[in-house]
């Protein structure tokens, strides 16, 4: 039995979602954060041996009482499955409060296996969360927000990066390695792993300055322009739909409900037209600049600030003046 059960405090437990660098993401942090108020913060770490003892510490600053360490090389050689078994099993054996997974795209897929392999209720783009169990939750795009509760077995949350702002609670860092079982054939596995260069930009869901481009950005020498903006601004680089569909950003590069939802602090949309599909993936940033040509494309009834004119001559135009500046 856990220590803090036998004293009486539930553990909620929280999925560690870990950036390129192998640090803990922002939503986790947030999340550690939040699950307070339910109860004793546990992180979850599953990776490849030795991943828990690099991000304990820091996982430990946010209030995890307990880092649990599933290692094995088999996580990474398979999809989300063994991933899913190994919090199952702590579920059945911990009878934790909650779980809690960052969400992501392969964190709602965890997170959503996890609900039917407990029988448990599951809530998405979760913001907040109350003593009672209450969860808030940002709905229809972000234009709304539901109060909800989870009835049914363990609670599976999957929490909205950006909703809170992560408060240390240092805790000395205790590292509990846990069996990490696989199934056998049922397993999908990875046959073929194709790694994205770099490039030196930030990581898009948590980079605090990001440029998007659209289907305005239209010829090689346009998204090169763009690219320099960037760059200027230390930003990342997000992309509609449409601007991913020709191929100028790779599918990891689109914002919006069938992308990444982006919390900058700085967001420069250049030749987007502003629909509802991509707009619910930039209500949580702070203030936006939008680039467009037609003075009445939607986008600028969005945006903080706009610019009406054509993106290969504004785009330039900003970069010198941003590089002049910062001079
Ligand atoms: P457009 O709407 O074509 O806008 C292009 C803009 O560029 C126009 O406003 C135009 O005035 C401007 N422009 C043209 N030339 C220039 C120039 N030279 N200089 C400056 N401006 C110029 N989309 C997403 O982005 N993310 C999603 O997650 C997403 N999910 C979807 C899910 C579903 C179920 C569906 C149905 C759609 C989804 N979409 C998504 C697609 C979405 O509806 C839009 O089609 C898409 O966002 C449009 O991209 P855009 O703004 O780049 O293109």
């Amino acid at each position: 039995m856990p220590s803090s059960e036998a004293a009486g405090v539930p553990e909620v437990l929280v999925l560690a979602g870990l950036t390129g660098d192998g640090e803990p993401t922002r939503a986790t942090l947030e999340a550690l954060t939040a699950v307070r108020v339910l109860g004793e913060p546990v992180a979850v770490v599953l990776g490849a041996p030795g991943t828990a003892a690099a991000v304990a510490e820091r996982l430990a600053r946010y209030g995890a009482r307990r880092v649990l360490a599933g290692e094995s090389p088999a996580l990474d050689a398979h999809l989300v499955g063994p991933r899913v078994g190994v919090l199952a099993r702590l579920v059945a054996d911990r009878s934790p409060a909650a779980v809690v997974v960052p969400a992501g795209a392969e964190g709602r897929e965890v997170a959503a296996r996890l609900a039917v392999r407990t029988g448990s209720g599951f809530l998405t783009d979760v913001v907040g969360l109350a003593a009672d169990g209450t969860a808030t939750r940002s709905a229809l795009g972000g234009t709304t927000v539901v109060q909800a509760r989870v009835t049914t077995g363990t609670p599976v949350l999957a929490w909205r990066a950006g909703s809170l702002t992560p408060v240390p609670a240092p805790v000395p860092a205790v590292v509990e390695h846990v069996p990490v079982e696989l199934s056998g054939a049922r397993e999908a596995r990875v046959t073929k792993r194709v790694v994205e260069p770099p490039g030196g930009r930030p990581a898009l869901a948590e980079a605090p300055v990001v440029v998007a481009v659209g289907r305005g950005v239209a010829g090689a020498a346009e998204f090169a322009a763009v690219e320099e903006l960037a760059d200027a601004l230390g930003a990342a680089i997000g992309a509609s739909r449409a601007a991913v569909d020709a191929g100028f950003c790779p599918p990891s590069a689109l914002v919006g409900q069938s992308g990444t939802r982006v919390t900058p602090r700085l967001y420069v949309a250049v030749g987007i037209s502003g629909a509802a599909q991509h707009w619910s993936g930039v209500r949580s940033a702070h203030t936006v600049v939008a680039v467009n040509s037609d003075p009445d494309a939607p986008v600028f009834a969005l945006a903080d600030f706009g610019v009406v004119g054509d993106v290969a001559t504004v785009v330039p135009e900003l970069t010198a003046q941003i590089t002049a500046r910062r001079a």
